[in-house]
């Protein structure tokens, strides 16, 4: 049986590394390497999809576990699918609800058969599976599935871990097995086994076994410094099958992107460039700029001067600044449009120099004008 979604490798950059490719999907081809906004709740929120294709997004995310709870998978398995309720046409991908299991919710336990823990809404005793992780997907009818897997917290020690990666394995198979749809919606597996490369190697090499059309690298960002989280993909990559898309989940910072496609990764998403937008924070090309702050009262240029999106077209500043003090919601569809966009065409640089074969050279340059290099840069 032909995969619902298809890698295709272009090049790799002669210099770095980076993968050039095409991902084929029901619902469109997707160049990457590709940042994919976050839609948690079926919605990026404040953005229209109609603005989401004029920024040049072809794939969104959205959060299985939230939908699950709010409207309830069977709403949107009624209204035809996640594509159909929402008025997206472009592909979407879903996670497995494994992380906000994980993160959202205290008093958890966690069995061979799956999590018991309480709605962070509510406080009601919910249980998840890997088979019901499955069942919420296929009413979603994402393009592109994650396998139900345990997202253990940093750090965590080896033998905690070896046990976790073994028991995300096996839940792993069963994902597979109560998947009803493989035929138009991809299902990912997910490679944990944080820090250790011996158990990322395990991991890594039960789930190709496994035969998978994609992997995730799960279990970074969540806490551990940037080195350690390069040196984490640096040894995990190789261990992924070449005509395999690989995902690193939670990414989403300029300089991550660029350090995750040197390492041979081709997706990322994350809540980022939209959370920090709705703080005043913008993403600009010479750096971190805190819209909100002052010193940008009298400021009549745009976020961004070498921007050319809807916002930075438009408005300034200053204006951008009067309407997130007065907590107007133009002012937050401004600043995420924005971010969005600069994370979307930063992709499209970052495809630019692989094609180039001068990605190293494109990161060095970047990074000087973004000011990582400075002594005080500030990231996210
Ligand atoms: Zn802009």
């Amino acid at each position: 049986m032909t995969a619902a979604v298809r890698y295709e490798l272009i090049k790799t950059c002669k210099q770095s590394g980076a993968r050039l490719g095409k991902l084929h999907t029901p619902h469109g081809v997707i160049e990457t390497p590709v940042f994919m906004p976050v839609g948690t709740l079926a919605t990026v929120k404040t953005m229209s999809p109609e603005e989401l294709k004029e920024i040049g997004a072809g794939i969104i995310l959205s959060n299985t576990y939230h939908l699950w709870l709010r409207p309830g998978h069977e709403i949107v398995r009624e209204a035809g699918g996640l594509h159909q309720f929402m008025n997206w046409d472009r592909a979407i991908l879903t996670d497995s609800g494994g992380f906000q299991v994980f993160s959202l919710s205290d008093l958890r336990e966690i069995t061979e058969e799956g999590v018991h823990f309480r709605n962070h809404l509510s406080g009601e005793k919910l249980f998840l599976s890997p088979e019901g992780a499955m069942e919420i997907q296929n009413a979603l009818g994402s393009d592109i599935m994650m396998a139900f897997d345990e997202c253990p917290p940093y750090p965590a020690e080896f033998e905690y871990m070896k046990a976790s990666v073994e028991r995300t394995t096996r839940w792993a198979e069963r994902c597979l097995n109560a998947h009803k749809r493989p035929e138009d919606q991809a299902l990912f597996g997910i490679v944990q086994g944080g820090e250790y490369e011996e158990l990322r190697k395990l991991s890594a090499e039960s789930l190709v076994s496994l035969d998978f059309p994609g992997y995730a690298i799960g279990g970074l960002s969540v806490g551990e410094p940037k080195d350690i989280m390069n040196r984490v993909l640096e040894f995990t990559t190789p261990l992924l099958p070449q005509n395999k898309p690989r995902y690193l989940m939670g990414v989403g910072s300029p300089d991550s992107l660029i350090d995750g496609a040197i390492r041979g990764v081709d997706m990322f998403d994350c809540v980022l460039p939209t959370r920090i937008a709705r703080n005043g924070t913008c993403m600009t090309s010479k750096g971190r700029l805190v819209v909100r702050n002052a010193k940008y009262a009298h400021d009549y240029r745009p976020l961004d001067e070498h921007c050319d999106c809807y916002a930075c077209k438009n408005y300034s500043r200053a204006y951008i600044r009067h309407l997130v003090k007065c907590n107007e919601t133009f002012g937050f569809r401004l600043t995420s449009y924005h971010n969005l966009y600069f994370l979307v065409n930063l992709m499209e640089q970052v495809k630019q120099a692989i094609r180039e074969d001068r990605l190293l050279d494109f990161r060095n340059e970047f990074f000087e004008q973004y000011g990582f290099n400075k002594p005080d840069a500030k990231n996210f």
